[in-house]
């Protein structure tokens, strides 16, 4: 069971050689073929599972294969991305960014990076330029859709990382109102991939809100 067996699309298969990741790890091996076949996923993993690569390698994946879409362009200041990654911290965030970007080496898809505590204005420039899978901190976010520099219409992904985290640093209004802003698309439109180390009821009520008829995971 090689990584060389699974069609991720050529760039993508070509930059997973380039990381030289050989094998998925447990959590890649199930959440991979189940997000490449359209199902929700909840899956319980531990930092240092290689859960980054299990949410970004079916996001670039399903991105490179997608239709082009037709984004708004002209007359609003918002940006479009395609697919949201929600992470607790700054630091998480960043180390995200950093592998989704070798991910998505010449595969013509753009990650952005979002996160509080820094100057707005850089990320804003950022997103400018070009954005289809966003990393951000569920505050900056916020920030971010309330000056309408983001639009979530578009969100075709969602993954949300090291999700009881951001429920322990009380993100959750955040989240909510981060997610109702996505457009309701039809059944199997949206994807949703919610990552936790733990399963509280908390968690469990975000995924029977957020989720649809997904698969459970836990390895
Ligand atoms: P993560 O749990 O996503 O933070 O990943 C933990 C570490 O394992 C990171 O340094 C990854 O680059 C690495 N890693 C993830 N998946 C694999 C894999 N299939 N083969 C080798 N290394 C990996």
């Amino acid at each position: 069971n090689t990584f060389a067996e699974i069609d991720l699309g050529e760039a993508l298969n070509q930059n997973i050689r380039r990381c030289k990741y050989v094998r998925p790890t447990p959590v890649q091996r199930h959440a991979i073929p189940i997000s490449l076949g359209g199902r929700d996923l909840m899956a319980c993993a531990q930092t240092g599972s290689g859960k980054t690569a299990a949410f970004c390698f079916p996001i670039i994946s399903g991105i490179m294969r997608g239709q082009p879409l037709q984004r708004p362009s002209r007359g609003v200041r918002a940006v479009y991305p395609l697919a949201l990654v929600l992470s607790p911290t700054r630091e998480l965030s960043i180390q995200i960014h950093e592998e989704a970007r070798k991910f998505s080496y010449q595969t013509g898809v753009r990650v952005v990076v979002a996160y509080g505590g820094a100057p707005i204005n850089q990320q804003v420039r950022d997103l400018e330029r070009g954005v289809d899978i966003l990393v951000a901190t569920p505050g900056r976010l916020v920030d971010l859709l309330e000056r309408s520099r983001v639009s979530l219409q578009m969100i075709r992904y969602l993954a949300l990382d090291e999700a009881d985290r951001m429920l322990d640093m009380g993100f959750e209004p955040q989240i909510r109102k981060i997610v109702e802003q996505m457009d309701m698309p039809p059944p199997g439109v949206r994807q949703t991939m919610l990552f936790s180390a733990t399963f509280p009821k908390e968690i469990q009520r975000l995924a029977s809100d957020f989720l649809s008829n997904y698969i459970f995971l836990a390895v």
